[in-house]
């Protein structure tokens, strides 16, 4: 029975050696220890032996029942730990790799140049105001003493919507929106998109625009010439010539146009200013009494200024581009330069 035991314990041990996944070690334990296992039996069979011979049969049986038991925990610990360890190496991270990178945007020059314009006038006290695209015939023309059949309406193609909506043509009817809604003094800046039937190499249908507009007791022409001067010095540089030109607009009077010395040649004539030393950007004027007569301010007591000027002229001029429909195609190659 010894040696029975001992042949039993030596291929268990042979067979362990061979054994490397937790099934596999399972059906070794259920082959020698299992209920019909082979060391089982010869435990059953103890009961045939002769009575004395019994304890010593049963410790021999019991030591390699121990044994195994012992041998097989251990192989089971040393499976799970090498897993583990093939489980970290396999999912074992290179921290000294460099990133992906993610491609970064840029804003587009249009945004640039009106988030330049806000924040100029932001520091001379102007404060952001905003009005909808599709606007009503009221705010866009007839507040603005362009009442319906005025030739002026002949200035703006106009998209209608229907008979008394527009996509809005400029960004004035911000000015009557904001002073319907609050009483002098007004001190805003209207940045937004506006739309006019036209398509060229200077002229998009959608474009877009920013308005101000300042009303106050005692606000004078050179308020408007101040102002106008020190956007001009920020916006383009300190030193840059500012002329002023009479011009007709309904829903200012006096009116100006406003020009810059050339950016490009600085005033000594090139193709961009078509030799005359000047670039027309904006235009401007004293409120007109009868828009304060909509608005049911006393234009005896106040009195105000507005311009309003062409985002994308602006963002052309400062950055030398030639054809405005370059800021809406979209091509990356133009839009990575800003
Ligand atoms: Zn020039």
């Amino acid at each position: 029975m010894k040696q029975k035991l001992e042949k039993l314990l030596q291929e268990a041990l042979a067979e362990l050696v061979q054994v490397s996944s937790e099934d596999s070690l399972h059906e070794l334990r259920v082959k020698y220890l299992g209920k019909k296992g082979l060391v089982t039996i010869v435990m059953k069979g103890l009961g045939a032996l002769p009575p004395e011979e019994r304890p010593a049969a049963g410790q021999m049986v019991n030591v390699v029942k121990n044994r195994l038991e012992e041998e097989f925990g251990t192989a089971l610990n040393a499976i799970r730990t090498s897993r583990k360890e093939e489980k970290l190496r396999s999912e074992r991270l290179d921290i000294s790799l460099p990133g992906r990178r993610r491609p970064m945007g840029t804003k587009h020059p249009i945004t640039l140049v009106s988030e330049e314009i806000v924040e100029i006038f932001a520091g001379l006290g102007f404060q952001v105001a905003e009005g909808p695209e599709i606007e009503k015939d009221y705010y866009n023309f007839e507040a603005l003493n362009i009442p319906k059949d005025h030739p002026a309406r002949d200035m703006q193609d106009t998209f209608f919507v229907n008979d008394s909506i527009v996509l809005r043509t400029h960004t004035s009817p911000v000015q009557i929106r904001t002073m319907l809604k609050q009483a002098p003094p007004v001190r805003i800046i209207a940045p937004g998109t506006v739309y006019r039937c036209d398509s060229d190499a200077t002229h998009s249908p959608m474009f877009h625009q920013v308005e101000e507009l300042m009303v106050d007791k005692g606000i004078t022409f050179s308020d408007l010439k101040g102002i106008l001067t020190s956007f001009v010095n920020q916006c383009f540089g300190s030193g840059i010539g500012v002329r002023l030109r009479p011009s007709f607009f309904p829903f200012t009077e006096p009116s100006a146009e406003v020009d810059i010395a050339c950016v490009i040649c600085r005033g000594k004539g090139c193709r961009v200013c078509k030799n005359t030393g000047w670039l027309e950007i904006l235009g401007s004027g004293m409120v007109d009494p009868e828009v304060f007569r909509h608005v049911s301010y006393d234009s005896e007591v106040y009195t105000g200024f507005a311009f309003g000027m062409g985002i994308e002229r602006i963002a052309m001029l400062k950055y030398g581009i030639s054809d405005m429909r370059l800021l809406f195609e979209n091509d990356l190659r133009f839009l990575k330069q800003f």
